[in-house]
């Protein structure tokens, strides 16, 4: 029997997607190719994927260095179990990470994704305290933070509508502003006072990305770190989204002189390619699960921790991105963005632009209806759609957040439809 229905209306009838009202939403979009910025639908229509796919894709879509070097995986060994084994990528992978990760960094943990990458780190810190007998268990995240959609990601997440019907589940965490001038001094006082009792501070470092964009300094930031440091908090960089180049450098941590102690990575880590997670830790941690008493073990582990076609795209990705070529374009993508922040940012009907690297959002002015459900916000996305642009904004805010492959005239088609579009709305 031939098949009469699309292939996206076969989706509709059996597929739940994340983040999507299954109701209200109109029948996704079938992609059928991607190459380079464009992913591409089963008729030819292209979209310019502005977003990276979620802040995923790094070096373009299909790459083929990176496509090589996972075929040549899979056909080798596509997975072993990582307990009482290893192999060559996770070694590799691991040595690649470690030279240029901030140089604290001493161990390498493997997940699945930023959650995951993110629950491991909470484990390592709480543990470390009941390892030590340490009475500390407070965590301390900034208000707006987004760290993942898995229950612990979520607990040191801001309580929002999407955690709303969790609430009751989500362990307690502390909520501190963000570092500004005006604040750190009482932020600080905030920290000395209230040591004894908080274990750890996580944070995304420069950039919180599902907050809306929202940006600080680098100055602050590092004054925290460094507050922590001395008062022993632990400090998690969570750099899921600004790892591997989207603040300028490779990490949002560089812009700091104290580092974390852990650091999690996940999203750009593949180029985009696979779901991988990585944890990595100072040896202080590490060395507090060191013991005879095997109690003191961190018991975490997934399926498929440290699988080697996800590590091998990471190899492959991590070539691309410390290619000179590659260091040019975030360097490029940074200029043009600021050129274009300079040429807009006395629209009337935005509040605010903000750049930090390869990244530029635009805040609406929309009056009091700002929720992330405005219909300001299906309006954009559906408008940059029919242009053949992935903007899927958050609510009242577009931001472009592009692969590094994205050429001049790529971005300034860009720059045009969000022109156009604030004419429009
Ligand atoms: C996306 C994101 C996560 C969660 O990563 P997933 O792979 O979607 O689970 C965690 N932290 C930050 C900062 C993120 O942007």
């Amino acid at each position: 029997m031939e098949e009469k229905r699309s292939l996206s209306e076969r989706d509709q009838a059996i597929i739940w997607h994340p983040y999507t009202q299954m109701k209200t939403a109109g029948l996704p979009i079938p992609i059928v190719r991607g190459e380079g910025v464009y992913l591409i639908d089963e008729n030819g229509k292209k979209y310019l994927d502005a977003v990276s796919s979620w802040w995923v894709n790094l070096h373009g879509h299909a790459h083929p260095h990176i496509a090589k070097k996972v075929a040549e995986q899979a056909g080798t060994l596509e997975h072993a179990i990582f307990a009482g084994f290893t192999h060559p990528p996770a070694v590799e992978l691991a040595e690649g990470l470690l030279k240029i990760l901030p140089p604290n960094q001493a161990k390498i943990f493997y997940s699945d994704n930023g959650s995951t990458a993110v629950e491991v780190a909470l484990k390592m810190c709480h543990q470390y305290r009941s390892n030590k007998n340490q009475q500390r268990d407070k965590v301390l995240a900034f208000q707006h933070s987004y760290h993942g959609d898995t229950f612990g990601a979520m607990a040191v997440s801001a309580r929002s509508a999407f955690t709303a019907a969790f609430e009751s589940l989500l362990f307690d965490v502390e909520y501190i502003e963000t570092p500004n001038a005006g604040n750190i001094d009482k932020l600080i006082k905030y920290l000395r006072e209230n040591a004894a009792e908080i274990s750890s501070f996580i944070y995304e470092p420069l950039i919180q990305g599902s907050g809306g964009m929202l940006m600080y300094e680098a100055k602050g930031l590092n004054q925290l770190i460094g507050t922590c440091r001395e008062l022993g908090i632990l400090t998690i960089a969570d750099e899921v989204m600004t790892g591997f180049g989207r603040t300028g450098k490779l990490f949002a941590s560089d812009y700091m002189e104290h580092k974390p102690d852990i650091v999690c990575l996940s999203k750009g880590l593949t180029g985009g390619t696979m779901a991988l997670g990585v944890t990595s830790a100072t040896q202080e941690i590490f060395d507090a699960f060191l013991s005879d008493d095997k109690l003191k073990t961190l018991f975490h582990g997934h399926s498929f921790t440290a699988n080697p076609i996800a590590c091998a795209a990471a190899l492959a990705s991590m070539d691309l991105t410390l290619s000179q070529e590659t260091q040019d374009n975030i360097q490029r993508i940074c200029a043009k963005h600021a050129a274009f922040a300079l040429r807009i940012q006395n629209n009337p009907k935005l509040k605010a632009v903000r750049q930090t690297g390869t990244i530029i959002a635009f805040e609406w002015e929309t009056g009091d209806d700002t929720s992330y459900f405005s219909s300001l916000r299906d309006n954009l996305y559906q408008f940059f759609l029919k242009e053949g642009i992935i903007l899927r904004p958050l609510g009242n805010i577009i931001y472009i957040l592009p692969p590094y492959c994205i050429s001049d005239a790529q971005l300034d088609y860009i720059y045009a439809k969000i022109e156009q579009a604030l004419d429009i709305f």
